[in-house]
């Protein structure tokens, strides 16, 4: 077997852990619960003897390169401690590493989740093919990473990247993190749920409501499912969030004018219902997409015309490849990376 390392996606609902080798080809995968309520001592216990399970269980013959965890929230790279982390409370100023170590013994590499998504996609998913690109994740909240050069661009402290948290609005909706009109309260799984609720509320969405009715467990997922199936009220939702990622990508591309930016996590699975808005958005806001857009992509002819011919690099934005699997991947790999 090929020499091995291996990766941590540590979620507020769900702890993965896998093998996977230096070709990127899945070992053996663990989902667990992360048993958030019994604190962050039980939760990196959990953690820790997976580790040790499945590093035992391959080091026979092949070597372990190294040990990547993803972790949600604002991470100080230099401490390796959690500053701030809306998806697992009560872990504020936590020194991960520091406990990891400790338990398992040896090194760790600790990286913001949606910056091992960036790196999963950028070694075997939608983004194999350049060197520079962002991802924007979607899940509770909004991610993002941007990887140049190959690597990982963390900024000062770790901390650069935080697209979810940027203003499209700027009297808009109160965030978490203090701001008016942040993109995560247009785009996220929450933000889809909120926009549900307020329909339901209004009176004037009953396929929205009878599903909210009948199902116990109706999540975002249901209201993708009522969009698909051309609920009119469900459809304007997936149009809200494709315009709130259309004007973040529209700045994302003026700024970084970057080849590729990568849609991903679990809400990136509803990529027909919001991407045409996304589009539409560039098409209206982006200079620089405007002169860069390939003529496959928009379907829109309007700005396929003012494609530059002398320009044959082109801004992609695509969804991405590896599913929630992504910062799996992209934990795994950091170890290897290094070790280069
Ligand atoms: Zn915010």
């Amino acid at each position: 077997m090929a020499d091995f390392a291996i990766g941590v996606d540590l979620g507020g609902t769900n702890l993965r852990i896998a093998a996977v080798d230096i070709e990127g080809r899945l070992i053996e995968k663990v989902t667990l619960g992360t048993r958030i309520a019994l604190g962050s001592a039980r939760v990196l216990d959990d953690m820790c003897e997976a580790i040790r399970r499945l590093s035992e269980k391959y080091q026979d013959g092949s070597n372990l390169l190294g040990i990547g965890i993803g972790v949600p929230g604002i991470i100080d790279m230099e401490t390796a401690m959690i500053r701030e982390s809306p998806n697992l409370p009560g872990w504020s100023d936590t020194p991960v590493r520091k406990e990891i170590e400790r338990r398992l013994r040896t090194r760790v590499i600790l990286e913001n989740d949606a910056n091992s998504a960036a790196f999963g996609e950028k070694w075997l998913g939608s983004a194999r093919s350049v060197d520079d690109m962002a991802i924007i994740t979607l899940g509770t909240g909004v991610g993002g990473g941007i990887v140049l050069n190959g690597h990982i661009w963390h900024g000062m402290n770790g901390m650069a990247g935080e697209f979810g948290h940027t203003t499209i609005e700027p009297d808009g909706l109160l965030c978490g993190c203090g701001n008016r009109g942040c993109v995560e309260q247009y785009a996220s799984a929450s933000a889809i749920m909120r926009m549900a609720k307020a329909a339901i509320a209004s009176g004037h969405a009953p396929a929205l409501a009878k599903a909210a009715s009948s199902d116990p467990e109706f999540s975002a997922k249901a209201v993708y499912n009522l969009a698909v199936q051309g609920d009119a009220d469900a459809r304007r939702i997936f149009q809200q969030v494709g315009r709130a990622l259309g004007i973040l990508i529209a700045n994302l591309v003026n700024l970084l004018n970057l080849p590729m930016y990568v849609v991903g996590g679990g809400v990136s699975s509803a990529w027909d219902a919001f991407s045409p808005n996304i589009f539409g958005e560039l098409r209206q806001r982006c200079m620089v997409y405007a002169a860069t857009a390939p003529p496959s992509q928009t379907g829109d002819q309007g700005a396929s015309a003012r494609v530059d011919p002398q320009v044959s690099r082109n801004t992609i934005i695509t969804r991405a490849l590896l599913g929630s699997d992504a910062g799996l991947y992209g934990a795994a790999r950091l170890p290897m990376i290094e070790n280069q």
